[in-house]
């Protein structure tokens, strides 16, 4: 396919695609979705070999956000069940943060809802960074606090914080869609302060909102403006209880080829597989680390992932290994050139929340509620369980086989163990 033979090339020289090429990855066919990912695949082991970077998520304050981000569990009128719990002491959330770095990540990321950290806050985090660092020599910290104000980068960077994550999540056109408590202005301008302290700035999007093909290549193409060492790639979790828990618009394949179109135009940055991971691309994880560089381990910020250790068995029976700490993330050229951490400056990486900005597992989208009321979502056999059933059942029985387009509310389960509760991290 000549498109694809261009779009390695350029990918191998790090230039990114033309806007219609990006368009035309996302346009690709299920026959031609294998060629899709080996292009992908060749780019992402030129700059990041088989390596893959886990992160581990730590939700220092979750829920009872004022903002009203409709994909976001923890915002504001969020009737989702999920665990509500004001700032964890240093020590709690240094504690959780140990059980990710022993299960074999390299950074940690440390999230809080709500609009913005007050300078109290920062102080907060700041202590909390320190006593991560203090014991665990070489971890990675991201913060993930929201919208920054003057000097709290440079505060953050200071107390030894190496990245920021603030993610632009969809495209400047639909922004004001999802969100009315704050503008796309807002967020580009968070993560241009984070890169001017010199952290690395982290910061990507949430794929199946109710978007457009054209509003997914925008938002991509924003982000390589930005520049960001990372890109955590979102899939929507419709969280029940959220304005988009009826938006269920993904499938295994269109979510392999949003990322390869996102390697393709950030052929030489972290790509990371955020939240929505196991919910939508389910048993073609696998083929999705051809394409990403960079996963959580564990569990998100108010949803579960899958065990830790599947994600560690999963990375070596797909024939990847595991990044250790001795290794920079970003390839030379991109940690040379900057202050960040891998690409901006101070050593390898990015930061990201699986879900979105200060926190949050995505939820779902706007113009998404309508598509769901004109029959886009699969019948269910049982309206009450919720159970999705394919047309005419299996072939091999009566067990129905769930189609890849049909909404796996069975997959979306809240978090309930590690940080904000008694329960043992899963890491
Ligand atoms: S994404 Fe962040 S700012 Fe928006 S509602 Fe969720 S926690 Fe609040």
């Amino acid at each position: 396919m000549d498109l694809l033979n261009t779009l390695v090339d350029k990918g191998l020289r790090h230039e990114p695609p033309t806007r219609s090429e990006a368009l035309a990855v996302l346009a690709t066919s299920d026959d031609e979705l294998l060629d899709v990912v080996a292009a992908a695949g060749r780019v992402r082991r030129k700059w990041f070999g088989r390596r893959v970077k886990l992160n581990y998520l730590v939700n220092l304050k979750s829920g009872l956000c004022p903002e009203d981000c409709s994909y976001c569990s923890q915002r504001l009128g969020s009737k989702a069940e999920i665990l509500k719990y004001t700032w964890l002491k240093p020590e709690q959330a240094s504690a959780a943060a140990a059980a990710g770095l022993a299960g074999g990540a390299k950074r940690v990321c440390l999230v809080a809802s709500g609009r913005g950290p007050t300078d109290r806050d920062v102080d907060r985090v700041s202590d909390t960074i320190k006593a991560i660092k203090e014991g665990h020599e070489g971890v990675e910290v991201c913060a993930c606090l929201g919208l920054l104000s003057d000097g709290q980068a440079e505060r953050l960077r200071a107390a030894g914080a190496d990245a920021y994550n603030h993610n632009l999540n969809t495209s400047e056109r639909t922004y004001g869609d999802i969100t009315s408590t704050h503008t796309y202005a807002d967020r580009v301008d968070t993560v241009r302060r984070a890169h001017a302290a010199g952290l690395s700035a982290c910061s990507g999007l949430i794929a199946g909102m109710g978007e457009t093909d054209e509003d997914l290549v925008d938002v991509v193409f924003s982000l390589r403006a930005l520049d960001p060492d990372s890109v955590p790639v979102n899939f929507l979790i419709p969280f029940e209880g959220t304005p988009l828990a009826k938006e269920w618009n993904l499938t295994p394949q269109r979510c392999l080829r949003i990322l390869a179109m996102v390697r393709f135009v950030c052929p030489d940055v972290e790509v990371r597989i955020a939240g929505g991971r196991e919910v939508h691309l389910r048993t073609m994880q696998p083929l999705a680390l051809h394409l990403a560089n960079s996963v959580f381990l564990g569990d998100y910020l108010t949803s579960e992932g899958q065990a830790g250790r599947a994600d560690l068995e999963m990375i070596a029976d797909a024939g990847f290994e595991v990044e250790g700490t001795d290794r920079t993330t970003l390839p030379e050229h991109r940690a040379a050139a900057g202050a960040g951490c891998g690409g901006h400056g101070c050593g390898d990486g990015d930061g990201g929340d699986g879900g979105v900005c200060a926190g949050a597992a995505p939820a779902a989208g706007p113009a998404a509620a309508e598509a769901a009321d004109e029959g886009s979502a699969p019948a269910f056999a049982d309206e009450e369980s919720a159970q999705p059933v394919a047309d005419g059942g299996s072939a091999r029985g009566d067990a129905a086989a769930p189609a890849a387009a049909a909404p796996r509310t069975d997959l979306v389960a809240v978090r309930r163990r590690g940080a904000g509760t008694d329960l043992a991290p899963n890491a």
